[in-house]
């Protein structure tokens, strides 16, 4: 792809969401920290369900610490894996208060040290709490980034690689929640939207979804088959008035 057609990619989808951010709720740097983490193969949603009930109880590293494994599971059950999560969850928090004076670390390497936390966690808590131009790749953002041909790549790693590389520096602090959010509600997995997407011209997929087909014959049609039918009317009633 051009680089032209990126930045204009770009361009488009920050005029439609100048501002785009998570869709997980959070207050504090370590609230969204346990929201990304719990967030690992489930719904934004389900995490949202699970952290309105957990945030009130317990959402500093010590309290969550102070809960434990089995004082945490009851609240995030409706999240996928929250046995393992519930683990790391506690682990994490205690790393935290041990190692971290109780704050979300700042750097990669300790992020990613943390229990359940990965490479696209620490990305994610890098961008939106630490103000880098990361650009952590997810499933929506690696189907996205392939589709449309703006960063294509075997692998996340490829892909954000190309990413980094091929975004221009002042779309590359957002990029992350422009794609993902384009990927979640418009290039869709099985059925991407592309007869309403705003970057259809520019993307490069060759099978972009059809709009469906309009009722035969449509508005025109519409508009013969009633006069058509006023006129039979009319020859009716001087037919009637002509017996009367
Ligand atoms: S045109 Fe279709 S395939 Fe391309 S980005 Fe839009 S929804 Fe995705």
């Amino acid at each position: 792809m051009r680089p032209a057609t990126r930045a204009a990619i770009y361009r488009r989808l920050r005029a439609a969401n100048p501002h785009p951010t998570t869709e997980l709720l959070y207050r504090t740097p370590f609230e969204l920290l346990v929201a990304v983490m719990l967030s690992a193969h489930t719904t934004d949603r389900s995490v949202n369900a699970a952290t309105r009930n957990l945030f009130p109880v317990a959402n500093t590293p010590a309290a969550i610490a102070a809960l434990g494994v089995e004082g945490v599971k009851p609240y995030i059950r409706s999240v996928g894996l929250y046995n393992t999560k519930a683990a790391n969850l506690v682990a994490l928090a205690r790393q935290i208060v041990e190692r971290h004076g109780g704050e979300v670390p700042s750097d990669r390497a300790s992020l990613e040290a943390l229990p359940g936390v990965g490479r696209k966690t620490a990305s994610i808590i890098l961008n939106i709490v630490f103000g880098q131009p990361e650009i952590a790749v997810d499933t929506h953002i690696f189907r996205v980034a392939n589709r449309t041909g703006l960063a294509p790549g075997k692998t996340p790693r490829a892909v954000e690689e190309a990413l980094i590389a091929g975004t221009p520096p002042e779309f590359r602090k957002d990029a992350h929640h422009w794609l993902i959010l384009h990927g979640r509600y418009v290039c869709t997995a099985r059925a991407p939207k592309c007869p309403s997407c705003i970057i259809r011209d520019l993307c490069e997929y060759p099978h972009k979804t059809k709009p469906p087909p309009a009722k035969r014959g449509g508005v025109s049609a519409a508009i013969r088959r009633t006069a058509a039918r006023r006129r039979r009317n009319a020859a009716q009633h001087s037919r009637r008035a002509r017996k009367d």
